[in-house]
């Protein structure tokens, strides 16, 4: 009744993956959309038998999965860097360790915690002191006004410039996705931001999930004039036109559209 699954009657049924992807199916709050039946395979979730053919001809694999990774513009020893950390593969003293060849798992900056990858770039003391010595607002203004995010304005009442850059991603291979947004003030600097890990049934939900939750933050904290910057095109003209009748994710889009008007 408060507008959750209830998904306690059919736990002992399903697999835990299939539970979550159901949970992270968006329940419609603040507008009304009726049950309709959708096609995953193509865009706007109208049924084609080209759309259905590359459904079937898919690459399933995980390389397939790590593809967008390799083509990023960024030099070539970073992306191996990511790639040991996201495989959890970066000789950190704890892995050392436990193949042999360390004789202490412990971190050498602090000396006080096992050195695992999570420690190493946040929770060490030391990690902590270089995050918070990075000029943060310098940064973004530098590298998210990317020509290619567009923008949408929301004009609740004016004062100050708001500006909300969201973005969002998906793997895949095991359906999980992240989003994330942040809002910063006319001079570029950092006000507050979010972040998730969610199931998702393309990059596009994932694109239009981080907007709404950006949206939903705007409407609870009601700032006066903001720009929201996403990268997803799409994205922003569904939201933007609202009733997208047919559309797999019809019902999130209806929920920020409504948020939007
Ligand atoms: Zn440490």
């Amino acid at each position: 009744m408060d507008g959750n699954w209830v998904l306690d009657e059919i736990a002992q049924h399903v697999d835990v993956n299939t539970l979550e992807a159901i949970s992270s199916i968006t329940i419609p709050t603040y507008t009304q959309t009726a049950d309709h039946s959708t096609w995953v395979g193509s865009g706007n979730g109208k049924f084609s038998i080209s759309a259905a053919y590359d459904l079937i001809n898919k690459e399933d694999t995980d390389l397939k999965g790590w593809k967008w990774f390799w083509k990023l513009e960024i030099p070539e020893k970073l992306k191996t860097f990511i790639w040991l950390i996201l495989h959890n593969s970066l000789p950190t003293n704890q892995l050392r360790a436990r193949r042999g060849i360390a004789t202490s798992d412990l971190c050498p900056r602090c000396n006080t915690c096992s050195e695992n990858i999570k420690h190493l770039f946040r929770e060490c003391n030391k990690a902590k002191e270089l995050w918070s010595n990075i000029p943060m607002s310098h940064l973004m203004r530098g590298d998210l006004d990317t020509p290619n995010h567009v923008r949408m304005s929301l004009n609740l009442r004016s004062d100050s410039n708001i500006k909300l850059n969201t973005d969002g991603c998906w793997y895949e291979t095991n359906g999980r996705g992240g989003f994330g947004g942040l809002f910063r003030d006319h001079k570029g600097d950092w006000i507050m931001g979010f972040y998730g890990m969610r199931y998702f049934s393309s990059s596009l939900e994932a694109e239009i999930w981080s907007i709404y939750k950006g949206l939903e933050i705007i409407l609870d904290r009601k700032p006066t004039n903001v720009t929201i910057e996403s990268d997803s095109l799409t994205a922003v003209n569904l939201i933007m036109e609202g009733n997208p009748s047919h559309h797999p994710q019809s019902v999130l889009i209806n929920e920020a559209h409504h948020i939007m008007a």
